[in-house]
Order: structure tokens, then C-alpha cells, then sequence
């Protein structure tokens, strides 16, 4: 390898491991140097602090959770798919077939969608109680949101090892409490309840063990500090148009 090589390539990972490849491509600049195609699906960054749930939610573990955790699962759908058809398609196709696919493809493409998911409908302005059209079919279907809150928690407590649970839209646009196992979705077509998700709470020991240790409804009680209604509510119009 010549210098002139060596510089290109150095600066080519350099400028691949910051992101600065897509910055350049997007801003037009002609002078960076010639480097692979994106990846596929890429991590997307917090949309508030590390530290900004807290104390509901620590610092620590957003960090670990988000940046390891969460890339890990983009990295290994993204080399599960490198140079298959499947690479063209959006998330939400890749997991409405998920049965077709690769586990690991179910594993980490499942992981990729509920943790884009679950970061964005999270706030770090605290809004004790639900509000909006969601707040109204959530009394409707579930009585109080008090009644609500407990089925989930028990939802949520009942999940034995990993997974999530869910408040989703069924078929029948009736809202629904779900749980999945592992990182499987409503979405996918291996799911035992389906449907669209409004909701949904990471229950792995990785998304709360820091701060909770072994008591997991102590977690699921602080959820509710910092879910951001308006996004849920957002997620509540868009399932009950699809
Ligand atoms: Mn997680």
C-alpha cells in the first residue's frame, strides 16, 4: 500500500466510524474519499441525553443500552443481510415475514425495530397521566388508565426472562396488552397476538438491572414517569389509519 493508499483507507475508517462519510455525501462534498455503500440500517441517536430520564431511568444504563446494546443488534442485522434482497427492504417488511427469514434476522431485526421504537416514545418531561385520543380509548378499553397501568405491570411481571410488552391495535382496532418473547414483535408474523404497536416496555434485565437489580414492577412503575404521550398518541392515529 503507497502513503496516498494508506491515507485514503485510514481516513476512510476514521470517517466511516464517525459518520462523517454520510455528512460529507449529504452535503455534497466531492473531496471525500470513495468508500463502500451505507449500511443498510443504521443506529439512531438518542433523541435527548443520556441523562435526561433520570432518576427513572439511569444514565449508565441508557448509555450501555443504547450504544451497546441497540448497535450490536443494527450491526449484526446489517451483516445478516449484507448483499441479499432483504437489504432493500424497510424494517417493518423484513418483520411482517419474519418467519421466512433467518433467526438471526428475527433476533436482531426485532431488536433494530423495538428499541427505534421504544427510545422515541420516552420523554424526559415527566407527564404523570395519559392524555389525548389515546388516553380516551384507553378508559374505554380498559375501564380506568389505573386498570390499564395494573394489567401491564402484570403483563409485564408474567413475561418469564426476556422480552417486551406491548399496547397495540389489533385487527379489529381494539387496543390491546401483548407480550412477546425475546426481541419478537406484534408486527412479525410469528407474533401470538398481532398488531400495531402504540406502546411498548422493554422487559430485558439489560434495559433495568443497574438501577433495580431484581425488581422489575419497581422499573415498570417508573415507566410511566417518562412516557411521551404525544408521541404514543401519534402512534395511536397512524395504527388506527393502517
Ligand atoms: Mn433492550
Amino acid at each position: 500500500m503507497n502513503r496516498k493508499d494508506f491515507l485514503r483507507s485510514t481516513l476512510g475508517t476514521a470517517m466511516a466510524l464517525t459518520g462523517m462519510d454520510t455528512l460529507a455525501k449529504n452535503a455534497g462534498i466531492t473531496g471525500a474519499p470513495e468508500l463502500s455503500a451505507p449500511p443498510a440500517f443504521t443506529l439512531p441517536p438518542l433523541p435527548y441525553a443520556n441523562s435526561a430520564l433520570e432518576p427513572h431511568i439511569d444514565m449508565l444504563t441508557m448509555e450501555i443500552h443504547h450504544d451497546r446494546h441497540h448497535k450490536a443488534y443494527v450491526d449484526n442485522l446489517n451483516k445478516e443481510i449484507d448483499g441479499k434482497p432483504l437489504a432493500k427492504l424497510t424494517i417493518e417488511a423484513i418483520l411482517k415475514d419474519v418467519s421466512k427469514h433467518p433467526v438471526a434476522v428475527r433476533n436482531n431485526g426485532g431488536g433494530h425495530y423495538n428499541h427505534t421504537f421504544f427510545w422515541k416514545h420516552l420523554s424526559p418531561s415527566m407527564s404523570d397521566r395519559a392524555s389525548g385520543p389515546v388516553a380516551d380509548a384507553i378508559d374505554k378499553a380498559f375501564g380506568t388508565e389505573l386498570a390499564f397501568r395494573e394489567a401491564f405491570a402484570k403483563a409485564a411481571t408474567a413475561r418469564f426472562g426476556s422480552g417486551w410488552v406491548w399496547l397495540i391495535v389489533d385487527k379489529s382496532k381494539k387496543l390491546v396488552i401483548s407480550s412477546t418473547p425475546n426481541q419478537d414483535n406484534p408486527l412479525m408474523d410469528v407474533a401470538e397476538v398481532k398488531g400495531i404497536p402504540v406502546l411498548g416496555l422493554d422487559v430485558w434485565e439489560h434495559a433495568y438491572y443497574l438501577k433495580y437489580q431484581n425488581k422489575r414492577p419497581d422499573y415498570v412503575r417508573a415507566y410511566w414517569n417518562v412516557v411521551n404521550w404525544n408521541e404514543v398518541n401519534k402512534n395511536y392515529e397512524a395504527a388506527m389509519k393502517g
